[in-house]
């Protein structure tokens, strides 16, 4: 299987060549020349499988220039016990009749890009052997808080490879902050910029795609790769769960085979909600995409009028993972409604570039509106509903998933659609234990680790180790730096003039 860019289709590259180089070099994203399909019989066959060996099955089907050894290799290292605390790595619980919670967040940093990051160090390695010839692979990543530490702890210490990780200063919780600064081993850094998140995405993708960088590395035999999920070595592990919950919906027979699942996903780049549907495009019979955003609502505005358009102010919420306004990975999506229509992209996304908005066909947006329903929901919604669903179901939710609850809710109310929903969440409560306890009531400690303890006082819910231990371990990372200094913090980390 070739992967090309969705800015031009003469761009083909084998999937290894895809991972390694993360993003193409005229800025567009790779994607599959075709997907695969799975059939009933093969949904029936997966049934009686783990996590890990649905997981090897979907990769096998994308990754063809992997050896079957490969890619046991790298699942068998990202979807064991020791790393997530969940038999099933993705853990399914009911919230109510026909309302399944997709709990992703049961990995080492407790937000769903574990899913993803677990994985991606070992599919690069494998990748980079491929295609370079012992080039040190360095990774630039921005970050709205949760990437920044799943990428950290997938990365640390593995050989041949560096890491840098962007984050906006006041963009993100207490807790993600403590989990970034803290982190450890030796090939890893963390920086906080004087900005956004889009400021810190658009910096890296400037460095990502400057020719005299490129040279200097090339230099020194090292290379740019992307931890973002821009990368098909992030998108593909999140197919995975999607398959793999359908099975688990199957063997629990709550569903028939064939029976369509709504999704709803928060959503902030758009690679969760985008996994969903290639999962549906390769056969699991998937329904509507329901795409919840929070006060920053360009996904909403977009899936109602068929026009995107990014200027507008920027609103720092309670679910800051999601506070996003340029969503990466749609251009994957408008790639597919367009019928792989390169020039239209081409055309939208420098439009975009240079006027903050485009507008799509009518035809697309039909297409568009046929799979995904869009709905958001502001801060004061979105603590309403984490206080609602801990009063009617003792479930606690944080304000990420609590935003898709609620959109999930206004969804049911508008449409009359009864067929069963998966509501992906996305991170463990105590990683916004401050706004969740504003939620659900009570006096808040001033203390993180205090808040911490209260939130278990009040749920019940066990306290993830790797929170409570951040306690005992020292700053490594306070450099903050402005945008524009973003290039001279890579190349001094890489030792670069
Ligand atoms: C990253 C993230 C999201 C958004 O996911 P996308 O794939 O970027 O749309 C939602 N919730 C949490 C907790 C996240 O970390």
């Amino acid at each position: 299987m070739l992967y090309h860019s969705t800015r031009n289709k003469q761009i083909q590259v084998s999937s290894a060549q895809a991972i390694t180089q993360g993003i193409s070099k005229e800025g567009g994203l790779f994607v599959p020349e075709s997907l695969p399909t799975i059939s009933t019989q093969q949904l029936n066959q997966l049934i009686a499988m783990s996590y890990a060996e649905r997981a090897e099955w979907v990769f096998s089907q994308f990754l063809t220039d992997f050896t079957s050894e490969e890619i046991h290799d790298c699942v068998k290292n990202a979807y064991h016990a020791q790393k997530f605390h969940s038999d099933n790595i993705a853990e399914l619980s009911l919230l109510s009749k026909d309302t399944y919670m997709l709990e992703l967040w049961h990995g080492p940093t407790c937000a769903f890009k574990d899913m993803a990051l677990q994985i991606l160090p070992y599919l690069l390695t494998t990748s980079a052997k491929k295609v370079t010839k012992d080039k040190k692979i360095v990774i630039l990543v921005a970050t709205s808080g949760d990437t920044g530490k799943a990428a950290l702890e997938g990365f640390k210490d593995v050989a041949g490879t560096q890491m840098l990780v962007f984050y906006p200063e006041d963009g993100v919780s207490a807790m993600q902050k403590r989990q970034m600064t803290t982190q450890e081993g030796e090939n890893v850094a963390v920086c906080a910029i004087h900005g956004n998140f889009d400021d810190a995405q658009t910096g890296v993708k400037q460095i990502f795609t400057n020719p005299e960088i490129a040279q200097k590395l090339e230099q020194h035999q090292m290379m740019f790769s992307s931890a973002n999920s821009i990368n098909w070595g992030r998108l593909l592990p999140q197919i995975v769960y999607y398959v793999s919950t359908y099975c688990e919906l199957l063997k629990d027979e709550q569903i028939q085979m064939g029976e369509q699942v709504n999704v709803v996903v928060p959503t902030g780049n758009f690679g969760n909600i985008l996994a969903a549907y290639y999962a549906k495009k390769m056969g699991v019979p998937l329904g509507k995409f329901i795409c919840a955003s929070n006060a920053n609502n360009v996904l909403t505005d977009f899936i109602k009028t068929g026009t995107y358009n990014r200027i507008r102010d920027f609103h720092a919420t309670i679910s800051p993972s999601m506070d996003i306004l340029i969503s990466s990975n749609l251009e994957r999506l408008l790639y597919d409604l367009s019928g792989e229509d390169e020039e239209k992209i081409c055309e939208w996304f420098t439009q975009l570039n240079h006027t903050g908005a485009y507008t799509v066909d009518e035809g697309l947006k039909q297409r568009l509106q046929q799979e995904f329903y869009a709905g958001c929901c502001d801060d004061v919604q979105t603590k309403e509903t984490i206080q609602r669903i801990f009063k009617t179901y003792s479930y606690v939710c944080d304000t990420h998933t609590a935003v898709a609850v609620k959109v999930a809710e206004d969804y049911k109310r508008e449409t009359n659609d009864n067929r069963k929903m998966i509501i992906a969440s996305t991170a463990s409560p105590y990683k916004f234990a401050n706004s969740v306890l504003e939620a659900i009531g009570g006096e808040i400690p001033a203390d993180d680790y205090e808040q911490l303890d209260k939130l278990y006082q009040l749920s019940g819910l066990e306290i993830p180790k790797a929170l409570a231990e951040l306690k005992e371990k020292p700053v490594r990372f306070s450099e903050s730096v402005d945008r524009n200094e973003m290039q001279r913090v890579v190349l001094q980390m890489l030792d670069l003039k």
